[in-house]
């Protein structure tokens, strides 16, 4: 990773933002932190201000009734006050417990909303991956941030507490020189020399420990992602799985995941070993500026300055002092180093959304009379410098049914992500009944379409909601689909009707179904939308020709007056199409239906035609 520079200026607008984007989706911790800090503040001086006043209290020869009351705010006081305190902490935690999901639910919302173009490259995945891995493995990012902001306040509020008293302690030693202001000057010249110079070593230690840490954790960061990898996007998959015992795959893996657990490992212990170094040096420049401290408070109270007592309070004070300034110091590099791993995971959620989204709501027509045309339509991929579709114009209605054939790479599926907006054109414009399709409210635009795509998915999700994409929806239309599709006897054969998950990865009772049964719900889920248009992007292919043939030509009865789209490889399949589009190195070179095209010696057509007969030529 590069090492970048962050202005003091954009490090406190990072660390700010990233704060209300957490505390806006669970609100009640900024609440909760807020009392958490003036309790522990009162938590910490309780002790040190009563035990000083009882102290005193004796020495000054108070009442009876006087000191009982000390007692009692030394021993219950204190008690009742830690009582809540811990109350309060366990609230925090648990509340604080949210924000481990809310940066997660930004960057879901995130993924979801992005341009698709994002979703096919690699570096999107990796930045998001990266995040992970940070936040997972070293806690890294807003996680760090939410549980640093608390102690980080509370430090200041209580280093500024106990400079207050200390202030007091320095005028005190005027009392203790009358007349002498330049011992007093000096006295109290001593002590902050001496406690500066303590500040100072505690600050040097901290940064350089914080360094070295934030240098192997970086050093971690690809090992993380590397890690994730094998365990969760490699070994876990079936079909890896199948690929591991295969070819025995296993010791090639435990080689790669042993180095890397040495490397993650090796730079963990660096770290351990530097961190115990720091903490013995710092330990012993505190104890020795303690005794200093200790002997300069005796020096006020043998001068009557002030009461024995108060060596409670201020010894106290200074302690409380440095230990919230070393561990306000530690935090405090802490969030500029974790900045960095804020702004990684703000600037994912800046990432432009570049698709130019219109206005123009989408005709309802009681006709469905649309018209899509494609005008002189060049696309090449994001980073590539080949066009995939060049000059592409062709132009159909409504209710007709095309069939797009080629190929395998000669665009095709490009083809359907233009017309579904995946993708804008780098040239020429796509018309919905003559208007540039640009123009048009994206979601609007999109609920024209209903895709099967070659790699649909099918999430573990009841049945019901998978088909209707919806938590809410209607039964029996969801019922009448399923039928259409030929998953009526499945349906009556799920336990619980449409309200059975689909497949068991999440629950025990889910159904596990086949690839056909999957293809066959996401056809129910592309006509349960009832849209205009229906795309069918080769989801048969990995069937075999006839079977593709016969789920196509089936499909065409479903689909009724819609337009369909039939996507194919295999010229087989689309041949009860009366309108075939033959796409070839992403130009449309033929278009007709099976017998015109099939007589033209000279088109792609017939030799693509020739080429594939023998495998859907049938015995008889
Ligand atoms: P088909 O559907 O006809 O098999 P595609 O439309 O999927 O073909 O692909 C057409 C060409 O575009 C292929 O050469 C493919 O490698 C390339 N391609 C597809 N997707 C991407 C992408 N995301 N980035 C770069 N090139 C791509």
């Amino acid at each position: 990773m590069k090492e970048e520079k962050i202005r003091f200026k954009d490090a406190v607008k990072i660390n700010l933002r990233g704060l209300l984007l957490v505390y806006s989706l669970v609100p009640g911790n900024l609440f909760m932190n807020a009392m958490l800090i003036v309790v522990d503040v009162v938590c910490s001086y309780w002790n040190f201000f009563f035990l000083a006043k009882l102290v005193n209290d004796v020495v000054l020869g108070s009442s009876r009734e006087v000191l009982v009351w000390d007692v009692i705010l030394v021993t219950i006081g204190q008690t009742l006050v830690l009582f809540l305190f811990n109350l309060l902490q366990k609230f925090w935690y648990y509340s604080g417990s949210n924000s481990w999901d809310a940066p997660n639910a930004y960057l879901n919302e995130k993924i979801m909303s992005m341009d698709y173009e994002y979703m096919e490259s690699e570096s999107i995945h990796n930045r998001r991956r990266d995040i992970d891995a940070m936040a997972r493995y070293s806690g890294g990012g807003m996680c760090k941030l939410f549980w640093l902001a608390t102690p980080v306040v509370e430090r200041m509020i209580q280093m500024l507490v106990a400079f207050g008293y200390m202030a007091y302690l320095a005028s005190r030693s005027f009392v203790a020189f009358p007349g002498e202001p330049w011992k007093a000057v000096a006295f109290v010249g001593v002590f902050s020399i001496a406690f500066v110079m303590l500040l100072i070593l505690s600050m040097k230690k901290n940064k350089v420990a914080e360094k070295k840490m934030n240098q192997y954790n970086e050093a971690n960061v690809p090992n993380y992602r590397q890690y994730q990898f094998y365990t969760r996007e490699y070994m876990e998959k079936e079909e890896c799985g199948k690929t591991i015992r295969m070819f025995r795959q296993q010791n090639v893996l435990s080689f790669y995941f042993d180095k890397l657990m040495k490397e993650i490992n090796g730079n963990i212990d660096k770290i351990g070993k530097e961190d115990q170094k720091r903490n013995v040096w710092v330990g012993a420049i505190e104890a020795l500026v303690s005794g200093l401290v200790y002997f300069l408070l005796a020096v006020m109270v043998s001068k009557g300055a002030i009461l024995v007592g108060s060596i409670c309070l201020y010894a106290g004070c200074i302690t409380n002092f440095l230990l919230h300034f070393r561990g306000w110091l530690a935090q405090w590099v802490e969030i500029s180093v974790n900045t960095k791993y804020v702004k990684m995971y703000l600037d994912f959620l800046d990432i432009p959304n570049k698709k130019y989204e219109g206005t123009l709501p989408v005709e309802k027509r009681d006709d469905d009379k649309f018209t899509i045309e494609f005008r002189h339509v060049s696309f090449r991929y994001p980073g590539s410098d080949r066009d995939v579709l060049k000059d592409f114009s062709i132009k159909f209605h409504i209710g007709e049914r095309l069939a797009v054939v080629g190929k395998n790479g000669s665009g095709k599926t490009t083809f359907i992500k233009l017309l579904c907006r995946l993708y804008d054109p780098t040239e020429g414009e796509i018309l919905l009944n003559g208007i540039d399709i640009r123009k048009y409210d994206y979601r609007e635009y999109l609920s024209l379409f209903s895709v099967v795509f070659q790699d649909f998915k099918i999430p573990a999700l009841p049945l019901g909601e998978n088909v209707a994409v919806s938590r809410e929806y209607d039964a029996s239309r969801v019922k009448s689909v399923l039928e259409r599709v030929g998953l009526g006897e499945l349906l009556r054969k799920m336990p619980d009707g449409l309200n059975t998950p689909l497949y068991t990865d999440f629950d025990k009772n889910g159904v596990d179904i086949s690839g056909g049964e999957a293809q066959k719900v996401a056809i129910a889920r592309a006509l349960y939308h009832d849209t205009p248009f229906v795309i069918l992007d080769e989801p048969t292919a990995a069937l075999d020709p006839l079977a593709e043939y016969e789920i196509y030509s089936h499909f065409d009865d479903l689909v009724g007056t819609k337009t369909a789209v039939y996507i194919s490889h295999r010229l087989s399949s689309c041949q009860f199409c009366n309108d075939i589009l033959v796409i070839d190195e992403g130009k449309a070179v033929q278009r007709g239906n099976h017998e015109k095209l099939v007589k033209d010696q000279e088109g792609l057509y017939y030799t693509l035609w020739n080429t594939q007969a023998q495998y859907y030529q049938t015995e008889g």
